[in-house]
């Protein structure tokens, strides 16, 4: 049988069944971007004529991270809003008002950079402006499920107890622009590119704009992306305006089902965790990010428990500091055996699979990506098993493989990552970025996000200007 790639393997996660998968030995075939057969390396040459083999004699083999939620555009501004109270006001704010959309595109290069040299191969991404980032995901060859974000109220400081006014042309705007990117760019880099509909939340938008988002979104049998109950800030806008809390005020207005991706819960309880679960519609956690500027692992475990889709997401670099992947699976492990003080609680495969198939489930990817399967695209990562924080590889009677994966490895494990059968890195480089070019265009950016950002950081004198002041940064 000729194909194009044979991939050769001591050792193999496919995540497919309820497990991890392991197989031993493993020689998969790919074929046109897909995998055709997962078959026993012994004998693959004679069963198989490959235009290419690639031949991993000392790694490990798994699906391609997925991370289902992130904003790449605010890489630019990474560790910038942490140890902090009220993170968005007093943290982000003065420098996200000084951001240019090259700023912003820029960081997203520096994501995407950071994702794929750490085995992420689908990325969730949401931003006000996708053009950039479409281009980028076309050239790169990495796989983007990408968001525009919908939003009907201006940006500006609010007070605590203000209801924000909604400015409809704003809205109107926002969602033509995510139309145009639809038709302009969903199925295109051979359907790597899908694009999904993106109101920021339930209380950025009015509802009539709440509903005409949803029945564009249906109509073209695209996912809606949005967070959900992301904060006591969200809750008290919707109690305001509705006298319900969001996600009861979701359920009446017909927006919880299979179509709606909710992202965070970060002030729902578990009772409205298992409602949404129950809904159909998939949860996305992002425990770096909601930790980190929150201090909260949200209700992830009840939502589980009802039987809801739930995946795994970076969020922000501004506030979680990382777009990897790693970080999340040992966080989420981590913050779940603190919050209920049970070590037996969020074992190393489940974190794995939230990463991998969950994730592709809960994102609609399930029947593309998410487990190394006959019939599925070719996004596959390997990690080299040489690498110290790998060793040493126990195999009887015990395996150590998924322990050391999630809660010893960082990143730099993985040495190869492909999509659709096609490398897009080895050894740290991305095919279509040049890291040199990068890294002096990243930090040009910041120096003026700085100059820009001085005066309004200064005035609101938070607690990153009372740590500059004190010799603590
Ligand atoms: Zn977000």
């Amino acid at each position: 049988m000729r194909v194009d790639l044979l991939v050769l393997a001591p050792h193999v996660l496919t995540m497919a069944g309820d497990g991890v998968g392991y197989r031993a030995g493993v020689a998969m075939a790919v074929d046109r971007g897909r995998i055709v057969d997962l078959g026993d390396a012994a004998g693959a040459a004679e069963r198989y004529r490959a235009d290419e083999t690639l031949s991993l004699p000392h790694h490990l083999v798994l699906p391609g991270l997925i991370d289902a939620h992130l904003h790449t555009g605010c890489c630019i501004l990474r560790g910038l809003a942490q140890d902090t109270r009220h993170w968005m006001m007093y943290g982000l704010q003065p420098f996200d008002n000084a951001v240019r959309q090259e700023d912003r595109d820029t960081g997203s290069l520096l994501a995407i950079l950071e994702a794929v040299q750490a085995g992420t191969t689908t990325l969730g991404d949401y931003g006000e402006d996708m053009e950039a980032v479409c281009a980028a995901v076309e050239r790169i060859g990495v796989r983007g499920h990408l968001t525009q974000l919908i939003r009907e109220v201006e940006r500006r400081v609010y007070g605590p107890d203000e209801l924000y006014p909604f400015t409809p042309a704003l809205g109107r705007q926002l969602l033509d622009r995510n139309l145009s990117l639809y038709d302009r760019w969903n199925g295109r880099a051979d359907g790597r590119i899908r694009i999904l509909f993106g109101p920021q939340a339930a209380d950025f938008l009015s509802e009539p704009l709440l509903q005409e988002v949803r029945r564009a979104a249906v109509e073209r049998g695209a996912r809606i992306h949005m967070h959900v109950q992301q904060g006591d800030r969200e809750t008290r806008q919707i109690m305001m305006r509705y006298g319900r809390r969001p996600i009861a005020w979701l359920g009446e207005i017909g927006f919880l089902d299979e179509h709606l991706i909710a992202v965070h819960l970060t002030d729902a309880d578990d009772r409205e965790a298992a409602e949404v679960a129950r809904s159909g519609a998939a949860m996305i956690l992002c425990p770096g990010s909601i930790g980190l500027i929150d201090g909260i692992l949200p209700p992830a475990a009840a939502f589980q428990a009802a039987g809801g889709r739930c995946g795994l997401g970076t969020d922000q670099a501004a506030g979680n500091n990382g777009t990897n992947m790693f970080n999340e699976m040992k966080a989420v492990c981590l913050f779940t055996k603190l919050k209920h003080q049970d070590p037996e609680l969020m074992p190393a495969w489940r974190a794995l699979r939230m990463a991998t198939i969950e994730n592709a489930r809960a994102i609609g990817l399930g029947d593309q990506v998410g487990s190394l399967e006959a019939g599925k695209r070719a996004d596959f990562i390997a990690v080299d098993l040489r690498r110290a924080s790998m060793l040493p590889v126990h195999l009887e009677p015990m395996r150590n493989l998924v322990p050391n994966l999630v809660y010893s490895a960082r990143g730099p494990e993985v040495v190869l990552a492909a999509v659709d059968g096609r490398v897009i890195m080895r050894d740290g480089e991305v095919a279509g970025i040049d890291r040199e070019e990068l890294c002096d265009r990243v930090n040009a950016c910041a120096r003026g996000i700085g100059e820009r950002a001085a005066r309004e950081f200064r005035e609101v004198d938070g607690v990153g200007a009372r740590f500059m002041r004190m010799g603590r940064l």
